[in-house]
């Protein structure tokens, strides 16, 4: 049971396949804490991301998102 995979407890990213994704949170303007709200990818070339918005999800990458 060793071959879940080497570099800690983050999962792959899905689009380069190199990077990692990592949480992000986000404040509300009740000052309350919302864990996880988003997942992006750490590679900067990639710009992979996953944003929980309203129970929906939404990805893809921040060039395209800045596109609109
Ligand atoms: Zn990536």
């Amino acid at each position: 049971m060793s071959d879940e995979c080497c570099s800690g407890s983050y999962p792959k990213c899905q689009k380069c396949g190199k990077a990692d994704l990592v949480p992000l949170s986000d404040f509300s303007n009740n000052s309350v804490a919302i864990r996880y709200k988003a997942w992006a990818c750490t590679n900067k070339d990639c710009r992979f991301f996953i944003v929980l918005r309203g129970g929906d999800v939404y990805y893809g990458t921040a060039s395209a998102e800045a596109a609109r």
